[in-house]
This record gives C-alpha cells, sequence and structure tokens, in this order.
C-alpha cells in the first residue's frame, strides 16, 4: 500500500528533522525517510560529540594549568574511557530530544534507505519515494513535495585508503576507544585543526599536513596566522603546501607517508592518519538518475528557494554544498518548507552567516575577510582590538587573540568580522545581529556593553574603526 503525504523528507539530520518540524507546524502531513539516526551527522558524528571532546580537552588543559589561579591540584589524570562515555551520554540525550520532538510533531519516520522513482503507476512525475527497511518490505510514499536532505560524507583522497583502524575518517576518530601516541592529520581546514586542537590538549603529538600555504583558507589572512601561531606553541606541527604524494602510505607499525613539500619530498610517520580534506553530498542511490535533477561537483544544484529542476523536488543541507554547517542546514530546511506551504521566499543571506571553529583557541567570523572585501571594491577601514585590554579575558585567564572589523569607508557598514580568542563563538553572535539589522561600526561603538565583560572586545573594536578606542 503506498502512503499519500504533503511532504517527505529524505534524510533525518539536522536540516531534515527541522524541516519536519516547521512543516508540521504549518499544517503538513510530513514523513522522514532516514537510513541511520534522527539527528545526522550533527548530532551523531560532528558539532556535538567533536564538542563535547573538545569540552574535555578543555577541562584537563584547564587542571594542569590551575596552579596559575592559585589552585593545586594532584597530577591531572586523563580516563579517555570516561571521556567518550561523557560524549555519548550527551548525544543519547539529544537524539531523546530530536525524537521526542519528532513524535510531538505527529511525524512518521520510516526506518529505511529511500530512493527517488522515476514516473510510474503511482505518479506520472518522478517523486515516488522507495524505502528499503532490513528484514521488511519495501515501503512506497506518494509525496506531492520532497525535501532531498541526504547530508554529506568524508571526501576521499586517491591512494589513501581510509580503513577505520589505523588511516581514520572523523566518523572513526570519535569512536576511538584509546589515544594513539601519534597522528597525521591530512588537511588544515576547520575539521583538521579542530582535532589538532583536542588531541595536542590530550597529549598527542600531532603533525599537520596541509596543501594550501595556511591552514583555515577560508578565514582571514590574520585569524590563520594567530590560530597557527598558538598550535605550534602548543607542540603541533604544521607543514604548509604539503602535496601528499599518491600511493606512498605504508602501513606497518603505524603509518608513514610521504609529501611534496615545496618541491622537497618529505616523509612523516605517526601511529594513526586522519583524513580531513572535505566533504562530498550524499547524491548516490538515491534515484537522482530517475529525475531531471542536476548536479554539480558531488552536490544537487537548486534555486534560490531551494528547488531542484523538478519543481516538486528540493534540496537542502550539506548535500547542495555551499558552507556546510548545521545552522546552515536547519535555515535552509525551514526556508524550501515555507516555499512549499505558502509560496514564501525566504532566501538566507549566507553573508549574514556566522562560522565558527571550536578549537583552543577558539576563532569565529561573519561576513568577507580583508582581501575579498578589497577584491570585491570596497574603499574598506579596519578597527582591531586585543584581549589583553579587555578586563574579563585577564579575569578569565585567556587574554590572547583579537576581534577585527572591518567596515565599509563610505557607509560605515559593517563588511566583516573576525575573532580569535575566548568564547568568541559565543560573541560572534553580536556581529550576526548587527549584520542582519545593517548596523554600522559606529552603532556597535556606542552599544553600551556591561563591565567587565568579555562582549566589551566588540564595542572596543568598533570604535577602533574610527580610531576611538578607549583601552589600547
Ligand atoms: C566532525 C564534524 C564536526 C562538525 N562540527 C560542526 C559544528 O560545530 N557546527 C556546524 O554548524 N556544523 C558542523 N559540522 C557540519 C554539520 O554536521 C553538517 O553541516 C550538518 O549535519 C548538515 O546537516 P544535513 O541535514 O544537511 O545532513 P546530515 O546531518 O548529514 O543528515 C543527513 C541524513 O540523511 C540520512 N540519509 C542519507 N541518505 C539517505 C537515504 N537514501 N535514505 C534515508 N536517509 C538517508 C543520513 O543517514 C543522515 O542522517 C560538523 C561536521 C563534522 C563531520
Amino acid at each position: 500500500m503506498a502512503h499519500e503525504y504533503d511532504l517527505v523528507i529524505l534524510g533525518g539530520g539536522t536540516g531534515g528533522y527541522v524541516a519536519a518540524i516547521r512543516a508540521s507546524q504549518l499544517g503538513l502531513k510530513t514523513a522522514i525517510v532516514e537510513k541511520d539516526l534522527l539527528g545526522g551527522t550533527c548530532l551523531h558524528r560532528g558539532c556535538i560529540p567533536s564538542k563535547a571532546l573538545l569540552r574535555s580537552a578543555e577541562v584537563y588543559r584547564q587542571t594542569i594549568n590551575a596552579k596559575n589561579f592559585g589552585i593545586e591540584t594532584s597530577e591531572a589524570k586523563l580516563n579517555f574511557a570516561t571521556v567518550q562515555n561523557r560524549k555519548s551520554s550527551i548525544v543519547e540525550q539529544l537524539h531523546n530530544g530530536v525524537k521526542t520532538l519528532i513524535k510531538k510533531g505527529k511525524i512518521d519516520v520510516y526506518p529505511g534507505t529511500g530512493r527517488i522513482l522515476g514516473p510510474s503507476i503511482f505518479s506520472p512525475m518522478p517523486g515516488t519515494i522507495s524505502v528499503e527497511m532490513p528484514g521488511q518490505e519495501n515501503e512506497m510514499l506518494l509525496p506531492k513535495n520532497v525535501i532531498i536532505a541526504t547530508g554529506s560524507k568524508p571526501r576521499d583522497v586517491n591512494g589513501i585508503n581510509v580503513d577505520g583502524q589505523t588511516v581514520l575518517s572523523s566518523d572513526h576518530a570519535l569512536q576511538l576507544e584509546a589515544l594513539p601516541s601519534s597522528i597525521i592529520i591530512v588537511g588544515g581546514g576547520v575539521i583538521g585543526i579542530e582535532w589538532a586542537s583536542m588531541l595536542t590538549d590530550f597529549g598527542v603529538k600531532v603533525t599537520v599536513l596541509e596543501y594550501g600555504n595556511r591552514i583555515l583558507p577560508s578565514e582571514d589572512e590574520e585569524i590563520s596566522s594567530e590560530m597557527e601561531k598558538h598550535l605550534i606553541k602548543r607542540g603541533v606541527e604544521i607543514i604548509k603546501n604539503a602535496e601528499i604524494l599518491s600511493d606512498s602510505l605504508e602501513i606497518q607499525d603505524g603509518i608513514k607517508i610521504a609529501a611534496n613539500v615545496k618541491g622537497d619530498n618529505q616523509s612523516f610517520s605517526a601511529e594513526k592518519l586522519l583524513l580531513a580534506v572535505g566533504r562530498i553530498g550524499n547524491i548516490d542511490g538515491i534515484g537522482l538518475d530517475n529525475t531531471e535533477i542536476e548536479c554539480e561537483a558531488n552536490f544537487i544544484k537548486v534555486n534560490e528557494v531551494y528547488q531542484t529542476k523538478e519543481k516538486h523536488i528540493y534540496a537542502i543541507g550539506d548535500v547542495i554544498g555551499g558552507m556546510q554547517l548545521a545552522h546552515i542546514a536547519s535555515h535552509e530546511g525551514i526556508a524550501a518548507v515555507e516555499h512549499i506551504a505558502n509560496g514564501e521566499k525566504k532566501s538566507i543571506n549566507y553573508a549574514n552567516v556566522a562560522r565558527c571553529i571550536y578549537s583552543y583557541p577558539e576563532a569565529a567570523s561573519i561576513g568577507v575577510t580583508e582581501a575579498q572585501a578589497t577584491e570585491k571594491g570596497f574603499n574598506i577601514k579596519a578597527g582591531k582590538f586585543p584581549f589583553k585590554g579587555i578586563g574579563k579575558a585577564l579575569i578569565y585567564g585567556d587574554s590572547e587573540g583579537f576581534v577585527k572589523i572591518i567596515a565599509d569607508q563610505e557607509t560605515n557598514d559593517l563588511l566583516g568580522v573576525h575573532m580569535i580568542g575566548p568564547h568568541v563563538t559565543d560573541l560572534i553572535s553580536e556581529a550576526a545581529l548587527g549584520m542582519l539589522l545593517d548596523a554600522t561600526a559606529w552603532e556597535i561603538g556606542e552599544t553600551i556593553h556591561p563591565h567587565p565583560s568579555l562582549s566589551e572586545i566588540m564595542g572596543e573594536a568598533a570604535l577602533a574603526v574610527e580610531g576611538r578606542a578607549i583601552h589600547f
């Protein structure tokens, strides 16, 4: 028997389940098809478990440094099994929360692998969903609309076979039962740098091999170099311009790999290797060949309201590429559902979306970098303020880093805000609100920030744009 729906969502990750909740609020009869666990990558293999591990790494580092605060402890000891258990219980608690929300929204969940069928006896248009469920008969779903939210998976590198034992993706690394003594991380992007920071705090010897000429290549150059400085100070080896030589990987009592570093072939060895070179859309096996849907470089192409070439089939989240962030996936899901329900065009202004890196130190940014602003032809002015001029940062015991604000010389509008230092992944929200409300640097500078607080740095950096910073 075929089941009829207003909307079927393929994939119950952050994008998919948030879209389903919004659809149920708008009165659409909705189903999710999920082949693994509701919550997807972010909850089970991404944002949440990685930040839980990073928090344990932070507590360990702070315990070691507690004597600087006048607290004497006996030697800090790491119990990695407890670290992993804590992570798992946070994930489990949130997973139960998502399941409750889905139940409350009366959203049907089909636990199986979904595939889009072409025109058939069920419908003259592609879009019927066949759900394969282990040990059960296939279910047929007949939706008026479909949202593809199948997410992404780690990108491979030719010649590096991820075996899950010695050569890991971030999915495997999250499940480690014991820490290796040393690790090579291939890729100095966000995921690679978060792992480098966490593992070095846990006492693992870390080497980062980055293909480009700087780590965090999509961030402002000053953020990249400040992050590099901090990681090196904490013992991380960072090799830039490192092009892995294909088929050079040897696995025997650990791994050995060679890279061409500026014309010089060098060999690197460690107990394990983590491959963190980006992610590609989950587009295989979901029936796209039964439709007119177009893809580009492993991602589904959509218009400004997330419709594919088949107007009743939408796609959102990591599977359409772009910034590949959980908060983007969920907002794209809401925008797609509101277009389905009432034709509302609610496309996202990606320039107003904050990007965060939860390493130590944290980094966060929004809008364009200084180089991008100049490339776009803006006549810019910039203000920068260091955390060492902020009393609360000294009290907190963490006063490295800075906030840099880039504004338009003519209009004074904010173009980009770049931060590195304590709690910047929270502080960036003020900049996000400022961007949404079209605030000028002057308005941020005139905002009275509480004293002492880390947030004072936003006011000071904004005043610095006009050469008026008070405490530096
Ligand atoms: C290590 C790591 C750390 C990260 N940290 C952050 C962070 O701190 N902040 C942040 O914003 N983002 C972070 N991300 C990115 C974030 O996880 C993704 O952007 C987000 O999960 C994308 O949501 P999505 O719904 O598009 O896809 P996903 O969350 O990947 O969900 C897709 C779902 O679809 C299911 N699926 C796939 N194919 C089918 C099928 N044929 N049938 C049925 N179900 C199917 C999958 O099982 C999965 O559950 C991180 C990612 C990683 C890997």
